[in-house]
């Protein structure tokens, strides 16, 4: 192994022999990215900044943000509010162990989240990412059924592509094909999967899209612990918008059933679909909830499962009494004191004038590449834009055209979409709009 030394990019003519490389070149030798090879990555773009809803690159270059870091950083970057939150909290203390100890950033924050949620969740599990946090809602609805004396009741409905996270009980509910479930045969637990609901958010609800769900549940509600579902937008998994009705039918299902209805709102949470949780637009409330994403306003990583009183009641009843989940970094108090900077911005409601203004700008002007012929789909809501191609995009190539053009948007697969920062001006917007409409023209 040789002994690098790391130099920035502007020093990149000075140092070119093996041993002197600059930071995208060791990237590219030694960083794993997300979903990509470690041997032939994606080329990297290194950022320097980030300041509002723009990111600055090492090439001074700079680009308006269309994807909120994955739809986390909803109030801009560099946010002096959040700024200010994580400053003090690390004055007071940045971490202790939860495990016997709690603090004011927490309860300050499992408060406002209990506020903030839909009505009948009582009880906050703090976790450290998404993923982790969908891992204990499964296992709290698991945990619920064994102690109820029914360890048959163990398996998870989940609709065709949803995404729900990375690690292994997340990944076993994630679309089998996008999920790559073939790869972890035999690893993955088998789950159940009812087809995609299809009718879309506007239209006239079809029943044909609850049947093959009604009948599963009918089927094998004797060994279904839960239903895990995104709420009306599907993310990751295909960015599909669907029908509310759909998700209220669900409920009922879950009701009929006695199964556990899991919503995972981590990317559909705190105002992006124009209602605070995408639960709302079917007006329905969960067992279990979880939340991550934005709730630090991209700072940090945290996340949340909520669940009512009847499931934590449920778990903790009997043997063994307890919920054996407790992540290292649980209710790390610098986490939640920006959660609760981060909660108190969007308890200023800007949020609801910014998504109507934004959905009503993504409508009228990604409308027009619905016309273009390597464009199949294109569908808004609330601050989520997407247009899907006919044939999955060259992303290398794309993305360098959106960087030239001033704007950061990474597609994956068919899927070109945006979901900007709550604080994005029309024109800022208007950038991101164009660039999607340049690039598939
Ligand atoms: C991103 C995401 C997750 C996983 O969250 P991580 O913090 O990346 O682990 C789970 N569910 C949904 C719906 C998501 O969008």
């Amino acid at each position: 192994m040789p002994q690098y030394r790391v130099v920035n990019s502007d020093q990149l003519q000075t140092f070119t022999n093996g041993y002197f490389v600059n930071n995208i070149e060791f990237d590219k030798q030694h960083i794993w990215h997300p979903y990509t090879s470690a041997v032939n990555p994606l080329p990297c773009y290194e950022v320097v900044g980030a300041e509002g809803v723009e990111l600055t690159l090492a090439s001074s270059e700079v680009l308006i943000d269309g994807m909120s870091s994955w739809w986390a950083a909803i109030h801009g970057y560099n946010h002096p509010v959040l700024n200010d939150a994580a400053h003090k909290q690390i004055e007071a203390f940045s971490h202790v162990m939860f495990g016997g100890i709690t603090h004011q950033p927490a309860v300050d924050l499992c408060k406002t989240l209990l506020n903030m949620v839909p009505a009948g969740l009582e009880r906050v599990f703090l976790a450290d990412s998404g993923s982790v946090s969908v891992e204990v809602a499964i296992k709290m609805a698991i945990q619920y059924w064994a102690c109820q004396g029914r360890p048959e009741k163990s398996r998870i409905v989940s609709p065709r592509n949803g995404y729900h996270g990375d690690t292994f009980a997340a990944m076993s509910v994630c679309d089998p094909v996008n999920g790559m479930h073939s790869l972890f045969e035999g690893v993955l637990n088998k789950q159940i999967f009812a087809p995609a609901p299809q009718t879309r958010f506007e239209q006239t609800f079809s029943e044909d899209d609850i049947l093959p769900l009604e009948d599963i549940f009918e089927k094998h509600h004797h060994t279904m612990a839960a239903l895990i579902l995104e709420p009306v937008v599907q993310g990751a998994g295909g960015m599909r918008i669907y029908h509310p009705e759909y998700l209220k039918r669900c409920r009922q299902l879950c009701d009929t059933y006695d199964v556990l209805l899991i919503c995972d709102e981590i990317a559909t949470g705190f105002g992006r679909t124009g209602k605070l949780f995408a639960c709302e637009h079917a007006g329905i409330s969960p067992d279990i909830l979880c939340l991550g994403k934005a709730i630090t306003g991209g700072y940090m990583t945290l996340a949340a499962t909520l669940c009512t009183e009847d499931v934590a009641l449920g778990v903790c009843q009997g043997e063994p009494g307890v919920f054996m989940h407790g992540p290292t970094y649980m209710g790390n108090p610098l986490a939640c004191a920006v959660a609760n900077a981060s909660l108190s911005l969007i308890n200023e409601n800007h949020w609801q004038q910014q998504i109507p203004a934004i959905e009503k700008q993504l409508q009228s002007e990604l409308e027009k590449c619905a016309d273009l012929p390597r464009v199949a789909d294109v569908r808004v809501l609330g601050a989520i834009g997407v247009v899907e191609t006919v044939n999955p995009v060259n992303v290398a190539e794309i993305q360098r055209h959106f960087v030239k053009q001033g704007v950061w948007i990474r597609p994956f697969g068919k899927l070109v979409y945006i979901m900007p920062p709550y604080v994005i001006s029309a024109e800022q917007l208007s950038k991101l709009t164009h660039a999607i409409y340049t690039a598939l023209k």
